[in-house]
């Protein structure tokens, strides 16, 4: 193994260590042995994940006049996935380990040796292009060179809601992605809110994949949530309001505070039949670049087919051209836990402070799961009770934490673990001086500040 490769996975380690210990991230069903491909958020990765979400919301709902949002149910009619074409095409080629029956999903292994495999191959061409390689490829798992043919496996997550018959001929579907509910509510959110074209309907929310080698942490999930927003123009407009989404999101995304050299752009070499083109805004993970967003034009083949499908034409009528006609979209889809994962990846610093190793997570201020931890020195009472009074004001305008366990000194490597801005010490001196100090994370400088002006300080520096 290299040392990048070494280095990288010792960071990849770090970070899911970080998570599980200072309570953002678990596996789940711990205790029974672990679910693969899912993951529970504790108490900080609660804050850290709404924190994504409500900003996600403000930049593509709350602030703009074009966009609304929409929370549409997990479960829909089973007919929409046959329409979207998710019944049949949903599926990623999969080989398995005969020695050891470790499934691989084989367009990511060849990807990892530099060979392309098409999503529009058939089962036939894509067994063909794996033969001529799979002597470079080793199983995950075993290391052998022994595969089963590769087949294509749906990604749809089947559930039995709805089926009351015997021979379990009514599958119903968890779905594989939010944006489905948002085409089949077009004609509802025209009609209930008198939206004029373009305009956008965002919503987040759960979604589910059987995919077939979970890994890469948060990455790669099998149920995971999705921000999506979903615009309608025009066809003569689609490729003009690609390109202001396109620069929308990435100015978003660097709005979190991610470092723009860790972001790329990339296009994707084989579009499906019906888009217009697509292009992914790529992430520097711990293993290298790989997708974080998709920004698609899509032309009008989402609503054509939801308009054959239910027998209802899903169209646009524009008064004042006189003109009917079916809306082509551009959607902006990123993926909660890979944006998460993102985010603490790039905050994740290591430091060397008077000898010792200083973990920090350099979160931007306006993200971080708390922004003020409240630190007695001590846990006598005449310092307990000025600090609790602190932390009753500051938690009306900040999420904070109060915290009078262990040494002063291990207090303030924890909150830098979890990427605390500012930590508030009170301390004896505070009984005359009626002071605290304030302790800024990224610089470890200490101010000493009045109580009366605490709340306008720490506003002023988060924002
Ligand atoms: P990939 O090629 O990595 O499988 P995809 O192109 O199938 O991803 P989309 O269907 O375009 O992904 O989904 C949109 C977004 O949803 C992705 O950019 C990603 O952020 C997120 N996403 C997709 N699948 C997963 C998953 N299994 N776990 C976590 N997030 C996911």
């Amino acid at each position: 193994m290299s040392e990048t490769n070494n280095k990288n996975e010792g960071k990849m380690e770090a970070i899911v260590s970080l998570c599980k210990r200072r309570g953002f991230v678990y596996p789940s069903s711990e205790i029974y042995g672990g679910f693969a491909g899912v993951y529970d958020f504790g108490p900080l990765g609660v804050e850290l994940e709404t924190n994504l979400k409500n900003h996600w919301w403000k930049v593509m709902v709350q602030k703009r006049l074009d966009i609304v949002g929409l929370d549409s149910s997990i479960f829909m009619n089973p007919k929409i996935w046959e329409a979207s074409g998710h019944t049949k095409g949903f599926s990623d080629p999969m080989t398995e380990c005969k020695e050891c029956n470790t499934r691989i999903r084989v367009d990511k292994v060849l990807e990892e040796i530099s060979v392309t495999a098409d999503e529009k191959m058939s089962e036939e061409e894509i067994n063909k292009l794996f033969d001529e390689n799979k002597n470079k490829i080793k199983c995950q798992k075993c290391g052998k060179q022994n595969f089963s043919k590769v087949k294509k496996f749906n990604l749809l997550v089947q559930s039995n809601l709805g089926d009351f018959t015997d021979n379990g001929d009514a599958p119903s579907y968890l779905r594989g992605e939010t944006c489905q509910g948002i085409y089949v509510n077009f004609d509802n959110v025209v009609d209930s809110t008198h939206m004029k074209l373009p305009f956008g309907i965002a919503q987040i929310g759960k979604a589910f994949r059987n995919e077939i080698s979970p890994r890469q942490f948060l990455f790669r999930g099998r149920e995971f949530e999705q921000m999506e927003m979903q615009y309608f123009t025009h066809p003569d407009n689609e490729m003009e309001e690609y390109e202001k989404l396109k620069d929308y999101r990435w100015k978003a995304i660097l709005s979190l505070g991610i470092k723009p050299e860790n972001l790329k752009w990339k296009r994707h070499e084989n579009l499906v039949f019906y888009a217009k083109d697509a292009w992914d805004i790529e992430y520097n993970f711990p293993w290298g670049f790989d997708e974080l967003e998709g920004v698609h034009a899509r032309g009008n083949y989402d609503l054509t087919q939801h308009s054959k499908g239910s027998g209802k034409e899903l169209n646009y009528y524009d008064q004042e051209k006189n003109e009917r006609f079916i809306p082509h979209i551009i959607e902006s889809s990123t993926g909660v836990g890979r944006l998460f994962f993102a985010v603490i990846n790039d905050a994740f610093t290591e430091e060397e402070v008077e000898g010792e190793t200083r973990i920090v997570l350099k979160f931007n201020k306006k993200i971080a799961p708390v922004k003020i931890a409240i630190l007695p020195l001590s846990k006598k009472e005449e310092l307990v009770k000025p600090a609790l009074d602190i932390f009753n004001t500051l938690n009306e305008s900040f999420v904070c934490q109060y915290d009078e366990t262990q040494s002063i000194g291990k207090r303030y490597r924890r909150q830098d673990e979890i990427g605390t801005p500012y930590c508030v010490t009170v301390d004896f001196d505070t009984l005359t001086d009626n002071a605290v100090t304030v302790r800024d994370r990224d610089t470890m400088k200490q101010e000493r500040i009045k109580i009366v002006d605490l709340d306008n300080y720490l506003l002023e520096k988060l924002g």
